[in-house]
């Protein structure tokens, strides 16, 4: 069996019931080769780049996984399509985004993945929830000042036990 790897993925939603596309994301992930380790606070953040849309909820969380990079991106990707994302606008407007942020130290520069994601060390709706988990991470793949400008919706804890109200008191969290 291969041996598992950690990974850390940003999940983000503009569009919809955000919170609820958070929690059905993190279910989906975590009934398709993901376990759970932590997950940060929910944080409302401005969008960046495409500037014309709702605000974001953004999260991230902390997995093992056997799967490989590239089944994982794969699973990351079915976890939109359950949540009927439409790719129109880049950068626009989405029920659901998952980022792969890190999986252990590994650097990849494939055509379909790349890591660690070339754009978490300039965004603060990355850096402040890397940071709440795991501020050993924080320093070393980026700059704390870089985490202004996100608002707390929702604490870490409270966000867990609406997940383990959706998957079963028996799953992973
Ligand atoms: P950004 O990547 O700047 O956050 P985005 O999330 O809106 O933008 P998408 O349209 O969701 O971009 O993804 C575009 C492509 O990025 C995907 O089809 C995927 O193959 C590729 N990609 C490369 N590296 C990664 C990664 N680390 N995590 C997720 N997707 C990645
Ligand atoms: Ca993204
Ligand atoms: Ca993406």
């Amino acid at each position: 069996m291969k041996p598992f790897a950690q990974t850390w993925l940003s999940l983000g939603s503009n569009l919809g019931d955000r919170l609820e596309n958070l929690l059905a994301g993190t279910a989906f992930l975590l009934s398709h080769g993901l376990e759970w380790k932590n997950g940060s606070g929910v944080y409302e953040t401005e969008p960046v780049g495409y500037t014309a849309q709702p605000a974001f909820l953004n999260m991230v969380i902390h997995a093992k996984t056997r799967l490989s990079p590239l089944a994982l991106l794969e699973v990351c990707q079915q976890a939109e399509k359950a949540l009927l994302r439409q790719r129109t606008i880049r950068w626009g407007p989405r029920t659901l985004d998952v980022d792969i942020l890190l999986i252990d130290d590994l650097i990849l520069h494939l055509s379909a993945l790349t890591l660690p994601h070339p754009r978490m060390a300039e965004r603060a709706f990355v850096l402040g929830p890397l940071g709440e988990m795991d501020p050993g991470l924080m320093t070393k793949w980026t700059l704390p000042h870089l985490t202004e400008g996100i608002r707390l919706q929702m604490p870490a804890s409270d966000f867990r036990d609406r997940l383990s109200r959706i998957i079963g008191e028996d799953g992973a969290v």
